[in-house]
């Protein structure tokens, strides 16, 4: 589906202890198949990453699930996916993502999520790419890292103008309309330069 713009959602594959984060989750799925964009994400089936790629099949939308194969067995694959890609190494799988993503949205999640979070802002700031990073907030669950970034910032380790590149959304309803106003944006997306040259 090379004609649809796709945000590409980073989420815990593990099941929340706050079950609003699930129906927040749903909620969000819902909005990107309303906005009519396909979602991009690792292709789970547990936690937030399952609850939203449930919500946007459940609501007729698209959704890309990108996995590297050695994960396939712990992690399994998310039944009835509009399309699956099964990569051969985890940096394969994010070169995808990446490349097929026009915003990219961090939800809730650990290690694995911090760290596609981290890459994605780092790229960036390192402009690989100009697309936006939406850190979903609802609840403060970011906010720790938030707090993070200015206490660098303050450290003189991240400019003044990069602090902008993570963009907060602290609701549902911001979330919303991000994607809408995503969904409308006529611009093409530009093409990732080639992370071998960074
Ligand atoms: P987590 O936030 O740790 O629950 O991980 C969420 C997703 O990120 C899982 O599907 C993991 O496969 C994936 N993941 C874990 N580590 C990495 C990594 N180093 N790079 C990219 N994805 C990862």
């Amino acid at each position: 589906m090379t004609d649809m713009r796709h945000l590409c959602v980073f989420a815990g594959a593990g099941m929340p202890r706050d079950k609003r984060l699930l129906d927040q989750a749903h909620a969000i799925g819902q909005a990107v198949a309303a906005a009519g964009l396909g979602l991009i994400y690792g292709g789970g089936q547990g936690g937030m990453m399952g609850a939203i790629a449930k919500a946007v099949l459940g609501e007729g939308g698209y959704v890309h699930g990108i996995t590297p194969r050695f994960l396939l067995d712990n992690e399994g694959v998310l039944k009835g996916l509009s399309e699956l890609t099964i990569t051969d190494t985890m940096h394969d799988r994010k070169q995808r993502m990446y490349d097929l993503a026009a915003a990219f949205l961090v939800l809730p999640g650990g290690y694995g999520t911090m760290e596609e979070m981290l890459e994605v802002i780092t790229w960036c700031q390192l402009q690989v790419h100009s697309k936006p990073v939406y850190i979903f907030n609802e609840g403060g669950f970011w906010s720790p890292m938030l707090a993070m970034f200015e206490a660098a910032h303050a450290g003189g380790f991240i400019h003044a103008s990069h602090m902008k590149l993570p963009r907060e959304l602290a609701t549902v309803a911001e979330v919303v309309a991000a994607l809408e106003e995503l969904a409308a944006a006529a611009v093409a997306d530009k093409p990732l330069r080639e992370v071998s040259r960074i």
